[in-house]
């Protein structure tokens, strides 16, 4: 493997908290120097990051690459290079895949995929219970001795209180975090978009903002009662942002993730029955997106993660109450964020980079999310500037369900590298060439 010199960039590194223009060198699949003038070893690739940022490489905490079991939608390899288009060195796998993630030979399949993929890293989250039947535990020693870094029934709630309390003590013995899909089925039932005005509008079964946050609470009283750690998914409504709030004043162990799509759209997109804005949880009020964007930006949702979510064109194609939920999001999530987020002046560059690299890789314990000496040689070459509208044309994901088509946007990856390696370089388009020589 040949070194690296990423040359000429902005740095910005919220793990250490630097910010300026300097040089990385990579070697032997790790942070070997950062600094200025470090001299180009003769057999090194030199990239130019000329007004450009670098960081360390985006990671997901939620992604869905359907395999095995839908490969037609997305396969692990599909979805490890929709990561790395999309800025993204490391995703963490949901377990609702067919057969589920809830042992030790599918955890075993997901690493040993991704591994021969060869793009973003690929960390398998099992589930919490066995077939994500919600009636017995999976066993959390066997799926972390296989490489689960957490364990969700993501795509199904945990309804039983005690499951989720034994969960949480269970999982507090191995170090990793519960992460729970937050919806209360007995409300929720029925519902195809977020309860309020639009869907009184357009004649759809509505799902309260309670649905979320009757979970929420729950899960914030049984980690205090435990003392385990729960990561709170797709948090979308402003009473979950007060309900956390305080339990992070309490010191109690929550932490919790937003979606771009909750930060940047409302039921509003609904109108017309476009079944690219259903999701779950659904997308809410005005109030709402707000009180997200308040959160993330005070540190009371700590990550963004996309949800990515692949579905078919037929399915999405159905009735508004019949379509599936969920967008996909690897390769729009820098983008989107960047432009909400940094270009609205609410959070800095350095900020948005923590929340989605430095501050993912420290709540779920992976290697990543800093640029130090020795650190692995996984980082993001952003280019910040120059405006590109989003063509799900051109995705490298196998689905093309997205609400955010022709947006135009600012801040996507240039370039990727995984352990030492280039795994993705945007092609030039009629602008600057290529950037790796
Ligand atoms: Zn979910
Ligand atoms: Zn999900």
């Amino acid at each position: 493997m040949k070194p690296i010199l990423v040359q000429g960039g902005r740095v910005i590194d919220p793990a250490s908290g630097r910010d300026e223009t300097t040089d990385v060198l990579l070697k032997g699949g790790k942070v070997e120097a950062v600094g200025r003038n470090l001299g180009r070893p003769d057999d090194a690739e030199v990239i130019d990051a000329a007004g450009r940022i670098v960081a360390p490489g985006l990671i997901d905490l939620h992604t869905h690459l359907r395999e095995p079991g839908q490969e037609d939608l997305e396969t692990i390899a599909t979805g490890a290079m929709a990561a790395v288009a999309g800025g993204f060195t490391a995703v963490c796998a949901m377990p609702n895949t067919d057969p589920v993630c809830d042992n030790q030979g599918v955890v075993g399949f997901i690493v040993s995929q991704a591994q021969r993929a060869g793009k973003a890293r690929v960390y398998p989250i099992g589930a919490i219970s066995v077939g994500q039947q919600g009636a017995r535990l999976a066993e959390f020693g066997e799926l972390v001795g296989a490489g689960a870094v957490a364990v969700s029934d993501d795509g199904k709630p945990v309804m039983s209180s005690h499951m989720m309390r034994t969960a949480l003590e269970y999982a507090r013995v191995f170090g990793i975090p519960v992460a729970d899909h937050c919806e209360d089925m007995t409300l929720a039932q029925g519902g195809a978009m977020h309860e309020g005005t639009v869907s009184t509008r357009l004649g759809l079964k509505g799902i309260p903002s309670a649905a979320e946050e009757i979970m929420v609470a729950r899960d914030i009283i049984l980690a205090e009662l435990t003392g385990g750690h729960v990561h709170l998914c797709h948090m979308s409504t402003r009473g979950s942002v007060d309900l956390i709030r305080r339990a992070k004043e309490k010191g109690i162990k929550v932490t919790a993730e937003a979606c771009p799509h909750h930060f940047t759209l409302t039921h509003e997109a609904c109108e017309g029955y476009d079944t690219h804005a259903k999701m779950n949880p659904p997308l809410r009020e005005e109030e709402d997106r707000e009180a997200i964007r308040q959160a993330l930006k005070d540190g009371i949702i700590d990550v963004i993660a996309t949800d990515h979510a692949p579905h078919h064109y037929d399915a999405k194609e159905r009735e508004f109450d019949d379509a599936p939920n969920g967008i996909i999001g690897l390769e729009t999530a820098f983008g989107l964020a960047h432009s909400e987020l940094v270009e609205s002046g609410l959070l800095s560059l350095p900020d948005l980079i923590h929340r989605m690299s430095t501050l993912p890789a420290r709540i779920f314990k992976l290697p990543g999310g800093s640029l130090a000496l020795g650190a692995p040689a996984d980082l993001v070459v952003l280019d910040t500037a120059t405006p590109w509208t989003v063509r799900p044309d051109a995705f490298y994901s196998k689905s093309r369900n997205t609400p955010f088509a022709d947006r135009a946007l600012t801040g996507r990856a240039d370039v990727t590298v995984v352990r030492g390696q280039v795994v993705y370089q945007r092609a030039a388009e009629g602008g600057r060439p290529g950037t790796v020589r």
